[in-house]
């Protein structure tokens, strides 16, 4: 699938602004056109979708970079979406494990011991949950169970993108299921970046500041500035930290403070690409081994064959995700295959063929993975969403109440911030 084609004529002083195409720009830029408005979003990278991006080049298959898994499927806004467009959907919603210990094929007594572990973990969150306490899920693990730590590793560094220690446990709780879940065969980005046919987005377009000192608000770009009635910013929580965007006005204290207690988790994938051999492993089957209960967790786990492709997927997150991203790549495909050749033997290596990682630490235009709210903090991301004086609004995973880190949390935040700006801009006289 190309690139979409967007909209050949962009307007000059438009109403609404808006401030990156990833999930949540593009669903906000077409809900304001069926608003009636005139908008233009502006983006600072070369393609849109943002961290929903599937790239075809590495491997000439549709491999997604980003998000790829589609989760609580009866309720997932971008799930509807590719089911009308006729995506096909894969179900992992019962994706099998292979389970390993030092070195060989885990026994029943292991995966008992697994499941048991990660029923008591899940429960003890929950329970501190619902009783409203906001406290380091590593708090209530419960003592004694020999595979906690490969359980936190999958829930810390490669699910919240964030050592065990770093999720609230009221966060958590505050959450929906992740169940019934897919892929998408030609990707989930391209979902995404399939909602952007026909759109007003102007590409390598990165916004500097936002001047909202005076009536409208002035969108600086290294090309000028732009006026407009209302903007929607949609930019990440990390580049909001590291001052990506400059507000005249300074955005307040309590903003400030809200934007650091929810800072980016990392999950660096590290697709590799085998001639066709299986290994021993199922297809979308989940790759997991015993590790140490111990903070930093060193880990790659992986998806074997995602909708039957020739590629898995090794998952590295948290401290090291941030480590290995200050090293060449290859240090990072070195490390997954390693610990693949430790589970699966040397075969691994012989039937490799390429591996690439991705490299959202690096990208200053996202700055990590995804948006996790630190223990303490519950609830911030209302802060987080709230408008500017009425005319600077936010919207973006981060800003989503219900599904937050994820791409249908994007998009509908994206919708919602969407709808708005338009009740705003009515309300004074539109
Ligand atoms: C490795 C990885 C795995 C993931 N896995 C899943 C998954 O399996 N399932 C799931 O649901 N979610 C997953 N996610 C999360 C999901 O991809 C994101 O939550 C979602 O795509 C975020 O969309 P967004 O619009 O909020 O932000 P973004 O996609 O970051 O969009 C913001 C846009 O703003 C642009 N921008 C930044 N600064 C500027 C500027 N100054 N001027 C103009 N433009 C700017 C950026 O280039 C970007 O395109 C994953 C993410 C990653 C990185």
């Amino acid at each position: 699938m190309s690139a979409p084609r967007l909209a050949s004529t962009l307007p000059t002083n438009p109403d609404v602004i808006v401030i990156g195409a990833g999930a949540a720009g593009i669903a906000a830029t077409k809900r304001l056109r069926k608003e009636g408005l005139s908008v233009i979003a502006l983006e600072a990278g070369a393609r849109v979708g943002g961290r929903a991006w599937t790239d075809r080049d590495a491997f000439g298959v549709p491999v997604d970079m980003g998000c790829s898994w589609l989760s609580g499927l009866d309720r997932n806004s971008v799930g509807k979406i590719a089911r009308k467009r006729g995506f096909s959907l894969v179900s992992h919603t019962h994706a099998e494990t292979d389970l390993f210990r030092g070195g060989a094929r885990a026994t029943a007594q292991d995966h008992a011991d697994y499941a048991k572990a990660a029923k008591a973990i899940a429960k003890a969150m929950n329970r501190a949950g619902r009783k409203g306490l906001d406290v380091p899920a590593r708090d209530v693990v419960p003592a004694g169970l020999p595979w906690a730590g490969a359980v936190q590793a999958w829930l810390g560094p490669m699910d919240y993108g964030v050592e065990f220690d770093g999720i609230s446990t009221l966060e958590d709780w505050n959450g929906s299921s992740d169940q019934p879940s897919a892929f998408v065969g030609e990707g989930l980005g391209s979902v995404v970046a399939r909602e952007a046919k026909g759109l007003p987005i102007r590409l390598n377009a990165a916004v500097t500041g936002i001047d909202w000192s005076g009536e409208g608000v002035r969108v600086e770009t290294a090309e000028g500035t732009l006026r407009a009635r209302a903007c929607i910013v949609t930019v990440s929580t990390g580049v909001l930290a590291a001052g990506g965007l400059r507000f005249t006005p300074d955005l307040s204290a309590e903003r400030m403070e809200a934007i650091h207690a929810v800072p980016m988790g990392l999950l660096m994938k590290v697709p590799m690409l085998f001639d066709g051999a299986r290994l021993g492993l199922g297809e979308n089957n989940w790759v997991t081994y015993w590790v140490p209960d111990e903070l930093p967790m060193r880990a790659c786990y992986f998806i074997a064959w995602p909708c039957g492709a020739d590629y898995l997927f090794g998952n590295i997150g948290g401290a090291l995700g941030w480590e290995l991203s200050r090293e060449k790549p290859e240090a990072a495909v070195d490390f997954a295959l390693e610990e693949l050749v430790k589970l699966v033997g040397s075969d691994a290596r012989k039937r490799f063929v390429k591996g690439v990682r991705t490299d959202w630490a690096n990208d200053p235009f996202v700055r990590g993975a995804y948006s996790c709210v630190r223990p303490g903090h519950a609830g911030v991301r209302e802060t987080l969403g709230a408008p500017l004086a009425d005319r600077v609004f936010f919207a973006g995973e981060a800003c989503s109440p219900d599904y937050p880190a994820l791409v249908n949390g994007a998009w509908d935040s994206g919708r919602r911030a969407a709808r708005r700006v338009a009740k705003t801009l009515a309300g004074a006289g539109g």
